[in-house]
C-alpha cells in the first residue's frame, strides 16, 4: 500500500466514502465486508487534469480501420458499421492507410454514401492530417478552401472544416455513448478524476452540461474556455472559467507565442489576449467564485498572462488572486522569471509530461521549431516543482493518450536530465496535484480520514520506495474507487 501514514500497511478500512483506518492487516478491525485484495498494490488513484471527453469517446467508440488492405475493405467495415448506429448518426472512423494498398486510391464520396446508407461518414487517415468523406461533408466544405479535393480526400484547410462539420453532427444520443465509452476507459487506467477542458470553440455547452450529469465513474470538473464567463462557467457546473481559453496556439504549428521568432519560419507565433483582458477576466473570475484560467504555451504568452495576473493583483489583492488557485494550462516555455510569476500568483500549472516524451530531445519536434537551446528550456518540471510552483499532470487526451504511469514515467525521464522529477513527486503531481488544482486539498493521498479514493494494482513487480519500478512493465489497473464507490473492477463486493 502506497500511504505516507503507514508504509507498512497492508489493509484498509473504508467506511463511507472516507479512509478510516489503515494498517497491517493482522491489526485490522472488523469490518461488514471483507475482500481480499491478494496482494495488489493499492495507491491513490489518478487524476487527468486535462482531457476532452468527447472527442477522446468518439475516437474510442469509432470504427478502426488500421491493417484495412484496399478501398473495398474499408467500404466493407463501414457498411458492416454503419448499420450498429441509428440512421441520424455520423460514421467516423479512423486509421487507414492507402500506401500499403495494392491500388492506392481510398474510396469515393458516392462509394461511402452508399456504404453507410446515407448517412455522413468522416474517414482520418492514420496520421490525422488528412481524411476521406461522404458527399453530404463534401458539400459542407468550401472548395476554394486549401486542401480541398473533389475526389472527397481533404487536407489541411478543408480537413479541419470537415472535421469540424462532422463533430458538430454528432447527435447527442452519439455524444453521451461517447462520454461514457471515454470515463469508462479512464476508470479502467486508475483513473478516478478529470478535468474536462470545454469551451464555446472546442466543445459546446451541450456537450458540458451532458458530461456533468454523468454518474458512475469519474469525477468530472469542468472547466469553460470563454473569456469574460465567469458566470456562464458557474451557471454551466464548470468549477472554473479557463482551461482551453487560448492565450496563444501551439508550437506544431507555429502559433504559440515566442519572444524571439521561431527557428523554422519566420513569425513569433500569436498572441490572441492582452495583459487588460487577462486582468479582467480574472476579476470576474473572483467575483464569481470560480477559478480562472488560460491555455498558454509560449514564453512571450506566459509573459502576457503573468502581466495581467499582476493587474488584478493591484485591482484585489495578492492573496484574492492566490486564494482563489487560478491555472495555466501547459505552461511548455518559460524561464525563471516566469515560474516567479507562478509562485507569486499561486498559480497551478496543468502540463502534460507526454509531451517532452514526443516532442522533446534532439531532433524532434521543439528543436526544430525552438532551436537547442530553447528546446532544452521546455516543460521545465524540476524547476517549477524546486520553487514550490504546484504541478498538476494531465493527457489533453486525445492529443496524447491516457496513460498516467507513462506521464509518470515521462516526468521522471525529461529528455533534460535537470528537468527530471523523482518518480514519487511525478506520482503526487498525478494524484494529489490534481485534486489541489480544483482546491481539494484533503485528497489523493491514503490516509485515515482522506477520501477513500484509490487504485488496485497487479502485476506492480518489485517497488521502489513504494511505487513500481520505471522500467518495469506498466501495472495492470484490477481496480478504482472514488470516495468509497467503486467505478471499474474488482472492488464490487466494497459495497
Ligand atoms: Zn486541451
Amino acid at each position: 500500500m502506497y500511504s505516507p501514514a503507514d508504509p507498512t500497511a497492508t489493509a484498509l478500512l473504508v467506511d463511507d466514502d472516507r479512509i478510516a483506518w489503515l494498517g497491517p492487516a493482522a491489526d485490522a478491525p472488523t469490518a461488514d465486508t471483507v475482500v481480499d485484495l491478494d496482494g495488489a498494490l493499492v495507491t491513490p488513484a489518478f487524476v487527468d487534469a486535462h482531457v476532452h471527453t468527447t472527442s477522446t469517446g468518439l475516437t474510442l467508440r469509432g470504427l478502426d480501420l488500421a491493417g484495412t488492405r484496399s478501398a473495398a475493405e474499408v467500404l466493407e467495415r463501414v457498411s458492416a458499421f454503419a448499420a450498429t448506429l441509428p440512421p441520424d448518426a455520423v460514421v467516423l472512423g479512423h486509421g487507414w492507410d492507402e500506401s500499403r494498398w495494392p491500388s492506392p486510391v481510398p474510396p469515393a464520396p458516392g462509394e461511402l454514401d452508399r456504404a453507410a446508407a446515407g448517412r455522413p461518414v468522416y474517414l482520418s487517415r492514420a496520421d490525422v492530417h488528412s481524411a476521406v468523406v461522404s458527399s453530404a461533408l463534401l458539400s459542407r466544405v468550401n472548395a476554394d478552401r486549401p486542401g480541398h479535393g473533389a475526389d472527397g480526400w481533404l487536407r489541411r484547410d478543408a480537413h479541419h472544416d470537415a472535421r469540424t462539420v462532422a463533430l458538430a453532427s454528432v447527435s447527442a444520443a452519439q455524444r453521451g455513448d461517447a462520454q461514457r465509452a471515454f470515463l469508462a476507459y479512464a476508470a479502467a487506467l486508475g483513473i478516478a478524476a478529470v478535468h474536462e477542458c470545454a469551451g464555446p470553440v472546442i466543445s459546446s455547452e451541450e456537450d458540458l452540461t451532458g458530461l456533468l450529469k454523468l454518474t458512475g465513474g469519474p469525477a468530472v470538473y469542468g472547466y469553460w474556455g470563454e473569456l469574460g464567463a465567469a458566470a456562464k462557467a458557474r451557471d454551466l457546473g464548470a468549477v472554473g472559467a479557463g482551461g482551453d481559453l487560448f492565450a496563444d496556439g501551439a508550437f506544431g504549428s507555429h502559433t504559440a507565442h515566442l519572444r524571439k521568432p521561431y527557428l523554422d519560419r519566420d513569425t513569433s507565433g500569436h498572441g490572441y489576449l492582452t495583459p487588460a483582458q487577462v486582468a479582467d477576466h480574472l476579476v470576474d473570475c473572483q467575483r464569481h467564485g470560480v477559478q480562472g484560467g488560460f491555455h498558454a504555451i509560449g514564453d512571450a504568452a506566459l509573459s502576457t498572462v503573468l502581466a495581467g495576473f499582476a493587474m488584478a493583483a493591484a485591482r484585489t489583492s495578492v492573496d484574492a488572486v492566490r486564494a482563489a488557485r487560478h491555472r495555466v494550462e501547459h505552461a511548455e516555455l518559460l524561464d525563471k522569471a516566469l515560474i516567479g510569476g507562478l509562485v507569486e500568483f499561486g498559480i497551478v500549472a496543468s502540463v502534460q509530461p507526454a509531451f517532452d516524451r514526443l516532442w522533446g530531445g534532439a531532433g524532434a519536434m521543439y528543436a526544430t521549431r525552438l532551436g537547442a537551446e530553447r528546446a532544452l528550456a521546455t516543460n521545465p518540471f524540476g524547476a517549477m516543482a524546486g520553487v514550490g510552483v504546484a504541478l498538476a499532470f494531465g493527457s489533453d487526451s486525445p492529443v496524447t493518450p491516457l496513460d498516467p504511469w507513462g506521464a509518470v514515467r515521462a516526468a521522471a525521464s525529461h529528455h533534460n536530465p535537470v528537468q527530471r522529477l523523482g518518480v514519487r513527486q511525478a506520482f503526487a503531481a498525478h494524484t494529489r496535484g490534481g485534486w489541489r488544482a480544483v482546491g481539494d486539498d484533503a485528497h489523493g493521498v491514503l490516509a485515515p480520514g482522506a477520501p477513500a479514493t484509490f487504485a488496485l494494482w497487479r502485476d506492480a513487480g518489485p517497488l521502489v520506495r513504494g511505487l513500481p519500478a520505471m522500467d518495469a512493465a506498466t501495472p495492470a489497473c484490477a481496480g478504482t474507487v472514488l470516495r468509497g464507490v467503486p467505478i471499474h473492477g474488482e472492488v464490487g463486493a466494497l459495497r
